[in-house]
């Protein structure tokens, strides 16, 4: 298999955003009359007592399917749970949505303030996994894959979206406090900082960290080109960050660390860019488990119909089919495009032009490897044609004039290529 190095990425195009000096002041997003968990595990056949239809939750109480340690969300509204139904997400990840019907005010699961008299990391990932940020706590659990490093990026991985980045220069107490108790609780050796190259001064000498600058242009924040740019190499086939000992993390997940340490609750609201169809950005702060359409209600932003709404930003969004979608943990952004600027893909052949060729920032040979892909030979795209060089920028997707949905043809490989890795492989 070919493992190219990453040459010329920095073939800037693109900017990220880089938030002023004064910060914008979110919109508050009102409490929704129904909230919506997703509980990151199948229905499986023996619910615990706390999940069933007509069962009260209070706020911050842990729901797991059974009383095992394993996936768990935290209830981010008090309230009685009205449905339980599977829920199917990208590229087969499977999930247990639970709706729940909130009350006005909250009343607080006190557990999680009795599990901080003695922090493990057990209890971080118990409690704050599905915390604004969504970090994931769970891999720092396995001893079969140390994790020796944490990569926190301060900035976001989508243009337009500034969540993050206002995260980090809003919380900048929390993300330090976050940072001691990773290293304290979790016991992990190395943390860096990545922070887009401007306001690297900012942060430099700030936290228990080491603060390293990542260029401003698009795409060197994508998680794939930074561990790149700080490792000098890429994964390949079967490989994960964490079986290279790394975990990355956003500073919004670092931040509900610190911030659930400090005040002894698990932090319930998600900062969230909102993209609306005249191109005009809002900052929001929505609790976890919020339909989209409250917070389209709440700004002013009527849907037609043929309307898109995106989850995430303009390259490496996906799109949604419902506004009762609710906010996830990592949902940083939420677009919405009108019917007539939608430009759709197609099923026109590639016709060689190299616009591909040229912008990708791995120097992949893209018009030549989406000839595999959309074949369905994957295995052959990745031993010819460098699959695992690409970072996922979706700048080919962009650029192509036949539109064909060559990013979409590459994360589809790359997950039917996953299924295929012995699992001895993967555990490795
Ligand atoms: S998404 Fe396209 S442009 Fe970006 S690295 Fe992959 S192949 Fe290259
Ligand atoms: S941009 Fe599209 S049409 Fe042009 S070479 Fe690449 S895949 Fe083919």
């Amino acid at each position: 298999m070919l493992s190219k190095p990453i040459f010329g990425y920095a073939k800037p195009k693109f900017n990220y955003e880089l938030l002023s000096t004064v910060l914008p002041q979110p919109i508050t997003i009102p409490r929704p009359a129904s909230a919506t968990l997703l509980l990151p595990r199948e229905m499986g056949p023996a619910p615990s007592s706390s999940l069933k239809i007509g069962t009260r939750v209070r706020t911050g109480q842990r729901l797991a399917w059974d009383d095992a340690p394993g996936p768990a969300v935290v209830a981010t509204f008090t309230g009685q749970i009205t449905a339980i139904a599977p829920q199917l997400g990208d590229y087969g990840r499977k999930y247990t949505a639970l709706t729940i019907a909130t009350e006005a005010r909250d009343e607080w699961d006190e557990a999680f303030a009795q599990a901080c008299a003695a922090t493990t990391p057990a209890t971080l990932a118990d409690y704050l996994s599905s915390a604004p940020g969504a970090p994931a706590l769970d891999k720092l659990l396995n001893p079969r894959k140390p994790i020796h490093t944490i990569i926190i990026y301060g900035g976001d991985t989508d243009l337009l979206v500034d969540s993050n980045l206002y995260v980090l220069k809003s919380q900048t107490a929390a993300v330090e406090k976050g940072i001691r108790v990773l290293k304290e609780t979790a016991g992990v050796e190395k943390i860096i900082l990545a922070v887009p190259g401007e306001s690297f001064q900012n942060f430099d000498g700030h936290f228990a960290a080491e603060v390293r600058a990542v260029p401003a242009s698009y795409p060197s924040a994508q998680p794939l080109m930074l561990f790149y740019q700080l490792f000098g190499r890429i994964l390949n086939q079967g490989q994960s960050f964490e079986s290279q000992g790394v975990l990355f993390m956003r500073a919004e997940a670092v931040a509900a660390i610190g911030t659930a340490l400090d005040q002894r609750r698990v932090p319930l609201e998600k900062v969230l860019t909102v993209l609306d169809k005249q191109g005009n950005k809002h900052m929001v702060a929505a609790r976890i488990g919020t339909p989209i359409g409250t917070i389209l209600k709440t700004l002013g932003i009527a849907l037609a119909d043929r309307d898109r709404l995106i989850f995430g930003g303009p390259m490496t969004g996906t799109a949604v089919y419902s506004e009762d979608q609710p906010v996830q943990a990592d949902t940083d952004a939420i677009m919405v495009q009108d019917a007539g600027q939608i430009i759709l893909s197609s099923d026109y052949p590639c016709i060689n032009c190299g616009e591909c060729v040229r912008i990708c920032p791995s120097n992949i040979a893209v018009n030549m490897l989406v000839r595999f892909l959309e074949m369905g030979q994957s295995q052959d795209g990745a031993d010819l044609y460098d699959l695992y060089s690409c970072v996922e920028c979706g700048l080919c997707s962009l650029v192509c004039v036949s539109r064909m949905p060559i990013l979409q043809y590459i994360k589809l490989a790359k997950f039917e290529l996953a299924r295929t890795v012995p699992a001895e492989e993967i555990n490795e």
